[in-house]
């Protein structure tokens, strides 16, 4: 089997078509989305993630500020500017790029974070309500995927699916975005025995471990779903998935490639996220609209 490949790049130049429409509509009601980047030390990595994210809200007209911090800033500088930014009705969306330098106490950070703006979908309210079956804003990573799956029509009800990594803002919700689709889930870890039980018998597997090459194509069920999320710098400078792609894509039915794949879909997810806390921004309050 040859997998054909799910082009996370092509269903998010779809979605930014549509966002484009929602910002124009918004724009007629005197609403400009708004997205403020918190950037704090000098990770190279964090530095090409911010300006990705901000690129793509300017594709979309989504209006984008970055605020920065050195790696030697104090808790309370940034706690204050979120505060600042919790006020600001022009701001809807607020994004603090991890991670954090260790000395920062990043549960707290993100837990000052208004849920409301919390776009990322890390604040302990949100993360609940995704718990509860009443997600409000879901971490952009886990929710590309399944945004992905949904638009390629790949069955997920009564699949058996394998969720490699328990991270909170990759593997944890994603386990839980699945069993909200009916998917029977196993979520695995690095203390995991014989991970090539699990993924031998999935239908679909997500790889979320950050380790290069993990899954191999003789891990896999033939006719799988490979997503992979891992996004791995090699020693060589190049990008590589948490999935052998060579011998993975000649097993499984479809698979993502890295890059182009999932990564395309999180910043998406976090445009569309932004948008979405604009509109609720002016929507009538619950209790008005259902007293009429
Ligand atoms: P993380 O916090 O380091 O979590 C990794 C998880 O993988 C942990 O739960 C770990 O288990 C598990 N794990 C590690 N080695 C394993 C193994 N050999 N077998 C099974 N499980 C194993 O990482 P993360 O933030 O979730 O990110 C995971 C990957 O996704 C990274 O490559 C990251 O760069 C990438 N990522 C991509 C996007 C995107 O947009 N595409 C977004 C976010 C992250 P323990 O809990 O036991 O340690």
């Amino acid at each position: 089997m040859t997998a054909t490949l799910i082009d996370g790049a092509a269903i998010a130049r779809e979605l930014y078509a549509d966002f484009k429409q929602r910002v124009k509509a918004l724009a007629s009601r005197g609403v400009r989305p708004g997205l403020a980047a918190i950037l704090i030390g000098d990770n190279p990595v964090s530095e090409v993630y911010v300006r990705t994210k901000t690129r793509a809200c300017a594709e979309v007209g989504v209006h984008s500020v970055e605020h920065r911090f050195g790696a030697d800033c104090l808790e309370h500088e940034v706690i204050e500017l979120i505060e600042s930014l919790n006020a600001n009705p022009v701001i809807h969306g607020i994004l603090v790029q991890l991670p954090l330098p260790p000395r920062l106490d990043t549960g707290r950070i993100l837990q000052t974070v208004d849920a409301r703006k919390d776009v990322d979908g890390f604040n302990w309210n949100n993360l609940g309500a995704l718990v509860a079956g009443h997600p409000r804003f879901s971490p952009c990573t886990p929710l590309g995927v399944v945004t992905m799956l949904d638009r390629e029509k790949i069955a997920v009800e009564g699949s058996n699916a394998v969720v490699i990594g328990r991270s909170v803002i990759v593997g944890k919700p994603m386990a839980l975005m699945l069993i909200a689709r009916g998917a029977t889930v196993t979520v695995c870890n690095s203390k995991t025995r014989e991970l090539q039980e699990y993924t031998s018998r999935a239908d679909i597997v997500v790889a979320a471990a950050g380790k290069p090459g993990l899954v191999k194509g003789s891990m896999l069920k033939p006719g799988a779903v490979v997503i992979d999320v891992g996004i791995n710098r090699l020693p060589n400078g190049k990008l590589a998935g948490d999935v052998d792609f060579a011998s993975a894509s000649r097993v499984a039915s479809r698979i993502t490639p890295v890059p182009g794949g999932v990564g395309r879909m999180t910043v998406a997810m976090l445009i569309a996220n932004t948008i979405t806390a604009a509109e609720r921004s002016i929507a009538k309050p619950y209790a008005a609209r259902a007293s009429r």
